[in-house]
């Protein structure tokens, strides 16, 4: 009863900031699921009962299911796509197409009712299309029960049996699921490798199966002494052959993920009193590097929960299973046979999923930079705080952008995640592209006003689907700054960032610094000029479309200069200094800016490299 009770508690806590913060409706789902497994089939037979809520002001005449499985079929759209795409995912290639029927996944529908009548439906590919008995009413609740059988295909991605390291069940994308219909309509996106957006609610789950796995799933596990298996202190003891039913409770999240296996070994590790972090494992061989890793993955959370927002749920997974590293609400499937540094760096980015994507829960399809590149963002400062380095943690993510620029392959972050041409212009977009759009808005509004701001989005957008807007209105209100302009540009177009340093010259005791705009995208400027005498002033150029200036402690002495109008190719400024006295001149030397060529960002210009002799070596 202790246990019913405080699901309800919690459950109350969670929903009550949908209707309080934002007046944006949202869909509800609550789902509970009954899953009968056979593992020596890898099938699995399974009933659904989804309560739905219509929160819209439209009235539905269709609803529209993922069948996730049904993509790891020969000729799929997913198997098609990943044979035409010019860099296809090695872990994918055409590995699909030679499945045999038995490898296969898939989805099949056996019955679906709505409100007890009997519906009709088709299936298309990854898509079940419904034609609804009864409208479904703005305001109101309908009943969806549903019942299917399913086969785990061989691990192709992310879902499947028998992965890379042995893994027998790797439980993501495994069941009959709602698309979300939200203020921009449907999302029926067909699977076709890639990206999640899923309806806030519920979920109320069963599995019976083998009773020698362990299960790790989301949600929290309703039934621990009757399973044991590090779930309660109780050694419980289980007959050969004999079947278990696990049963988990899930509150307020969108998705549900689980995994098996014989040789999980399960430890607990507390990160405070209200968070416990579970790890599962394949036993001996790894104990060493994953008992390493818990200390860094307890400090991983404190360390996001103090800048980024209190982690909400009382427990989070993380377990050896999928093809890499990949999110899931309360949990993650990551390869787990690694070094240290590399199995801290996956845990830690699946982890921060839990704040973009998991509780923030963009519609990451669309903007899969506010999840991959936000996380990758906080993966950076995370492991700088974990591996002490002197070096600026976003370095990679700028320089891996600035790399795809030259490779002329960019493609607008406002690309549909599916829709772009190459897997590398959508992982650097989505990754890198994100995590310098945050590092750049902290050089755009100041350090200070983005900490506090992406607290203030987090407490704002936490269990709703938060979109660009949201976040820039949220950042306007922080900084008191006009932002537009660059969500405009940086976010909806592919031009770049450039300025230089044109001209320096002497004018009767004084210096003239004359600057020039070589990109398209403009930017306020920090300059940072050196003199002679050891002492540093920043001269700080606001972009005149901000309508304001930021704030920010980084520089000892700032002298804040008249806004630069974005159409002028040039600015000029004077320091009341001789030429003479001037030791060095900087744009941005916090290099937060993502000038796609800094090299004449400084004054004097730095030397050019010297031409290599032939047979020199480059050390
Ligand atoms: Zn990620």
């Amino acid at each position: 009863m202790k246990k019913l009770l405080s699901f309800f508690v919690v459950a109350a806590l969670y929903s009550l900031p949908l209707s309080a913060q934002s007046d944006r409706w949202q869909q509800r789902a609550k789902y509970e699921m009954n899953i009968d497994f056979d593992a020596q089939k890898h099938q699995y037979k399974g009933t659904q009962k989804l309560v739905y809520t219509n929160n819209s002001p439209d009235t539905l005449i269709k609803v529209f299911y993922h069948l996730y499985l049904n993509a790891f079929q020969p000729g799929s759209q997913m198997d098609v796509r990943s044979r035409t795409i010019a860099d296809p995912d090695a872990r994918v290639k055409d590995r699909i197409s030679k499945l045999s029927p038995s490898e296969i996944g898939y989805e099949k529908i056996l019955s679906l009712k709505q409100n007890g009548k009997p519906l009709k439906y088709q299936v298309v590919g990854t898509i079940l299309e419904v034609t609804l008995a009864d409208k479904i009413l703005p305001k109101t609740q309908h009943t969806f029960d549903l019942q299917f059988e399913a086969q785990v295909p061989l691990q192709i991605r992310r879902t499947g049996r028998n992965n890379s390291e042995g893994i027998d069940y790797s439980m993501a994308q495994w069941y009959p699921k709602m698309c979300e219909y939200d203020y921009e309509g449907w999302h029926s996106n067909p699977y076709i490798a890639r990206e999640f957006h899923g309806i806030w609610g519920d979920f109320d789950v069963k599995i019976t199966l083998d009773a020698s796995y362990v299960v790790a799933a989301t949600g929290y596990l309703q039934n621990p002494d009757k399973i044991g298996y590090g779930y309660s202190k109780k050694d419980v003891k289980h007959k050969a052959g004999e079947k278990l039913t696990w049963h988990f409770v899930a509150p307020e999240v969108h998705d549900f993920v689980w995994a098996a296996d014989p040789d999980y070994k399960h430890d607990v590790v507390k990160v405070d009193d209200k968070l416990a972090l579970h790890f599962f494992y394949q036993g001996d061989s790894l104990s060493r590097v994953w008992k390493e890793m818990q200390p860094m993955a307890v400090q991983a959370f404190k360390i996001m929960n103090e800048k980024f927002g209190r982690y909400p749920y009382k427990q989070y997974s993380i377990i050896q299973g999928g093809d890499g590293g990949m999110e899931y609400p309360m949990a993650t499937l990551i390869t787990g046979r690694l070094t240290l540094p590399a199995l801290v760096s996956v845990t830690v980015h699946e982890s921060i999923h839990s704040w973009f994507q998991m509780i923030l829960g963009t519609n990451e399809s669309k903007y899969g930079w506010m999840d991959e590149g936000f996380t990758t963002y906080a993966q950076n400062i995370v492991m700088a705080e974990l591996f002490p380095t002197k070096l600026d943690p976003q370095r990679g993510s700028t320089a891996s952008y600035r790399s795809l620029v030259k490779s002329g392959l960019e493609e607008p972050l406002t690309t549909h995640a599916d829709h772009f041409n190459t897997n590398r212009a959508y992982s650097v977009a989505s990754y890198s592209k994100g995590a310098v759009f945050l590092n750049q808005l902290g050089y755009i509004i100041g350090k200070e006003k983005l900490e506090t701001g992406m607290k203030r989005y987090f407490n704002e957008w936490k269990f709703k689907h938060p979109n660009p807007t949201d976040l820039k209105r949220i950042m306007e209100k922080e900084s008191g700054l006009e932002l537009d302009w660059y969500w405009e540009n940086f976010v909806g177009t592919t031009k770049t960032i450039g300025y230089g340093i044109k001209e320096v010259v002497s004018i009767g005791g004084k210096t003239d610094v004359v600057l020039a705009r070589e990109g398209q995208i403009p930017m306020p400027l920090d300059v940072v000029v050196s003199y002679k005498d050891g002492s540093q002033e920043n001269f700080y150029i606001p972009l005149e479309i901000m309508r304001g200036e930021k704030s920010e402690s980084l520089y000892s002495k700032t002298t804040l200069l008249a806004d630069w109008g974005w159409t002028y190719p040039e600015y000029t400024f004077t320091i009341d200094k001789n030429l003479a006295d001037i030791e060095r001149i900087v744009i941005d030397p916090s290099q937060r800016m993502a000038d796609i060529n800094p090299d004449d960002n400084v004054y004097p210009s730095l030397p050019k490299e010297l031409p290599r002799l032939k047979g020199e070596k480059v050390q």
